[in-house]
């Protein structure tokens, strides 16, 4: 297996995603964490960032909420490199409508080996990494060969 090396910037580009259920949760996380996430550029889905607007008068670019396509977008700025870290509450009592989009965006992640927080200790690690403050090179699997692969 060969490897490609991607720069994270110092600033990185974190999207931050809550189901309903979980919103409060990630809401006491990011307040606690504001003077960290305040040096980052956030993305959200539109629901989960309009309150994180709301609650901590942080600058959010919001995209669409989760369940109309905003987790694909998500994915979508994973996959050409826009986002480099995700904290994703997503609520492990409750089944929902996009249940699929939720497998797929946890799927690219791992595709494009971007950390992710699922759970408040999770994101605690992350957030107080060294690795936040500095530039760091992330691994990604050289998909060369899947792409060849019919040629
Ligand atoms: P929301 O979407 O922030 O718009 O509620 C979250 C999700 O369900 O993915």
């Amino acid at each position: 297996m060969t490897y490609i090396k991607l720069a994270m910037d110092s600033r990185k580009k974190i999207a931050l995603v809550a189901h309903d259920h979980k919103k409060q949760d990630l809401l006491d996380w990011a307040k606690f964490n504001q003077h960290l996430l305040r040096q980052h550029e956030l993305y959200s889905t539109n629901t989960t960032g309009t309150l994180l607007e709301q609650e901590l008068g942080i600058d959010v670019i919001k995209l669409r909420s989760g369940p109309l396509g905003g987790d694909q977008q998500i994915g979508a700025k994973i996959t050409d490199g826009d986002i480099d870290f995700m904290i994703f509450f997503w609520d492990p009592l409750e089944s929902l409508a996009h249940d699929s989009d939720v497998k797929a965006l946890l799927r690219i992640a791992i595709v494009w080996n971007i950390p992710v927080a699922c759970n408040r200790a999770s994101a605690d690690f992350m957030i107080s990494s060294p690795l936040m403050d500095g530039e760091y090179e992330r691994l990604t699997t050289d998909y060369a060969d899947y792409r060849e692969r019919m040629r």
